[in-house]
């Protein structure tokens, strides 16, 4: 069988190398319970265990304090574009929707679908989501503003929050949660499908500010509502057990292995930085988006030409470096660099670069 190779897929995508070796070591008697994660009931305390670790982890990497909770729904973030107008627009208020891309316009399109009465004070469509909108006129009396901090596909992200008055931020940080500190201050809720950067498909975490919990109707289905889960841990019915424990893992190893967020964030600025800066100086590969929109996450690039960028690919991909494909929505190449990928990783990729550079 082949070794594992570099994986720079943008989600699915690597997890840290000793949390799978975890999962595999106790794969078939789960903390001495005789069963495996997977067939031990979400009611036993070997479960509860799990759940709560990784809440309590979460609010510690984060440091959230009392107001907010920490919930895992599933239907992954795109649930989440049809439950946040569906729970929070219920009074005929209105939303800020800022659109960077992909991600934001599906969220856009969810809350449109329901006929909620949003606005889009800025887009940056007009460049192909190149760059992050700055000194935008948000709408003082909106009920949430609504971003995207890492988009994945374009490779943009904020470099630090917009001030939004007292209107509070909805976030779908799905690509860059955990990758570091977050100001909470003026955060109504965050949520995140897990399988970017804290674990495998299936689950979306959720971390809500309690008073947000206040505008959510009662006439709306049970399990699209956040107070169905607020209230129950999570457990109204049977969650996405194994996601869960492999977060609860991930989570586990950024505080004890990486040390925590801060840690983690310059580590993250290390990788990307080396690689922009490999690239501005190549004269070869051309980073597609603005400098000071760049994100730390998704790193998307063109080479002089599509035929170049095909080989690349290929070659790069029998050199065991896999996922360097842009989205086939807008074509060139992308490295996602996760938490879990480690600076060798992207000391490989650069060396690789220049070689194919210097053969072309
Ligand atoms: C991948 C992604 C989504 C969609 O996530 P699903 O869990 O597949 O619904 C939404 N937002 C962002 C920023 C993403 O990267």
């Amino acid at each position: 069988m082949k070794d594992r190779i570099h994986n720079f897929n943008a989600g699915p995508a690597a997890l840290p190398l000793p949390v799978l070796e975890e999962i595999k070591d106790s794969f078939l008697n789960f903390n001495h319970s005789g069963m495996s994660i997977t067939e031990i009931s979400h009611r036993s305390k070997w479960f509860e265990d799990v759940l709560n670790d990784a809440v309590e982890r979460t609010r510690r990497l984060l440091k959230l304090n009392d107001q907010y909770q920490v919930l895992f729904l599933q239907g992954g973030a795109s649930l989440q574009f049809c439950m946040i107008p569906l729970n929070f627009l219920s009074d005929g208020r209105s939303a800020d929707y800022v659109n960077t891309g992909t991600w934001s316009t599906n969220a856009i399109k969810e809350a449109r679908i329901q006929n909620k009465p949003i606005k889009v004070p800025a887009s940056s469509e007009d460049r192909n989501f190149c760059y992050i909108p700055q000194n935008i006129p948000f709408n003082k009396d909106a009920a949430y503003v609504h971003i995207t901090s890492n988009n994945t596909i374009k490779g943009t992200q904020w470099a630090s929050l917009p001030n939004t008055g007292k209107v509070p931020m909805v976030i779908d940080m799905s690509s860059d949660i955990m990758s570091g500190p977050v100001d909470m201050d003026n955060i109504g809720m965050i949520y995140a499908g897990a399988q970017k950067n804290i674990g495998p498909a299936g689950a979306c975490m959720v971390i809500i500010r309690k008073d947000l919990l206040d505008l959510v109707p009662d006439n709306i289905p049970t399990m699209l509502k956040y107070k169905t889960f607020a209230e129950k841990n999570s457990m109204y019915n049977t969650p996405p057990c194994f996601a869960i424990y492999t977060i609860q893992l991930v989570l586990k190893w950024l505080e004890e292995t990486i040390g925590g967020l801060e840690k983690m964030d310059a580590r993250n600025r290390k990788k990307a930085g080396t690689l922009y800066q490999f690239m501005d100086n190549s004269g070869f590969y051309k980073a597609t988006a603005d400098k000071g929109s760049r994100s730390l996450m998704n790193v998307t690039f063109r080479l002089p030409s599509e035929d170049l960028e095909k080989a690349f690919i290929a070659e790069a991909a029998q050199n065991d470096l896999g996922g360097l494909k842009g989205h086939r929505s807008v074509g060139g190449c992308r490295a996602s660099l996760y938490n879990a990928t480690g600076i060798d990783v992207v000391n490989d990729l650069v060396s690789f670069m220049k070689d194919f550079q210097n053969r072309s």
